[in-house]
């Protein structure tokens, strides 16, 4: 239930329906915007509904919020869209991010070289694995700390935010101690207890969907992450299991103004995972802009020939300058702005 509180409502008033709601197990989830408070009352309906709220001081009106997923929900916020800043880089609305960098982290040379060229070319955020989930265990499993390490040395070198992956709860302190933005993968987007654990480090987090998830179901684990009380949550296609084996996922660009319907969170794709090939990666990020997507998250090396993990799929560095200035154009197209410091 979402109760909507009169614009002259007092903070006495405001906290009264937050301690009522309270006291019947719910949770209350306040959202105070420019001209009005709203309170999200989230746990049993009729427990809610026994409060009589109608009409207690302060309180306009109350309505029901009929889908599963209550906080991420466009009903939550009357059609506002989130805008995540992460360190002066904005994500959602009007504002487009791109992040780049490699798909995992293998040394202090590539990472530095790799966050310098997307750096100097305008990239928004920088991307890299320190942990990664790999469907053999015999292949590479990620630096770990040390990788964290290289990471938090290319911050510092380029002042480009980092995005990277929790794969494990135990893991949690230390990867936020590195990463701006905490990447959920998608092997791991219905791993509920990791979902609430990143929700409370209060990092944004980008959740990646289900290879076999719909939409629905991203939005239910993105709820996970927003009951933490943590507001800053960015959702990516990156392609879905179908029929298909011509390449490695079908990109589901119509989750983008799917999306962009069912919740007010920012949507952003990463064309790398589902194309599997360089070549491909490009026509599919300049579709994704032109869709309306808030942001792109794609792979990028130095030496792809010689890359650990994915190269097939990274934009060399030397193309990057190329492939960042048509997204550019296309993201202008399409009425949002590169976003960069
Ligand atoms: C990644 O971004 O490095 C990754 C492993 O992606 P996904 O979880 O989408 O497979
Ligand atoms: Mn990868």
């Amino acid at each position: 239930m979402m109760i909507v509180m009169k614009e002259e409502a007092t903070e006495e008033q405001i906290q009264a329906v937050v301690d009522r709601v309270e006291s019947v197990g719910c949770l209350a989830h306040l959202s105070q915007g420019e001209v009005l408070t709203v309170i999200g009352a989230i746990g049993d309906r009729d427990r809610v509904a026994a409060l009589g709220l109608e009409g207690a001081p302060g309180v306009d009106h109350l309505v029901p919020i009929l889908k599963p997923y209550k906080l991420a929900s466009s009903q939550f916020r009357k059609g506002e869209r989130t805008v995540i800043d992460v360190d002066g880089r904005k994500v959602g609305g009007e504002h487009f991010a791109l992040i780049a960098g490699p798909c995992t982290v293998e040394s202090r040379e590539q990472t530095l070289e790799v966050a310098r060229v997307v750096a100097d070319q305008g990239a928004s955020m920088l991307r890299g694995g320190a942990y990664k989930p790999r469907t053999s265990p015999y292949s590479f499993q990620g630096l770990g700390a040390e990788g964290l390490r290289f990471l938090l040395e290319a911050k510092e070198q380029t002042g480009l935010p980092v995005v990277t992956e929790l794969m494990d709860v135990r893991d949690v302190q230390d990867v936020a101690e590195v990463a701006d933005v905490i990447q959920i993968g998608a092997r791991n987007m219905q791993n509920y207890p990791l979902l609430s654990e990143a929700g409370r480090t209060g990092l944004p987090v980008l959740l990646k969907r289900g290879l076999s998830s719909t939409l629905e179901e991203l939005l239910m684990a993105a709820e996970y992450v927003l009951k933490e009380g943590n507001e800053s949550v960015m959702l990516c296609e990156r392609g879905i299991r179908t029929f298909e084996t011509a390449y490695r996922f079908t990109l589901d660009l119509l989750a983008i103004p799917a999306l962009h319907e069912l919740t007010h969170l920012p949507v952003i794709v990463d064309p790398s995972h589902a194309a599997g090939r360089r070549d491909w990666v490009k026509p599919m990020s300049l579709a994704a802009a032109a869709a309306g997507a808030d942001g792109i998250i794609v792979e990028v090396h130095n030496e792809p020939e010689e890359a650990i993990c994915d190269g097939p799929q990274a934009v060399p560095t030397d193309l990057f300058a190329e492939y960042a200035e048509q997204l550019r154009l296309v993201t202008e197209a399409a009425g949002k702005e590169l976003s960069r410091v």
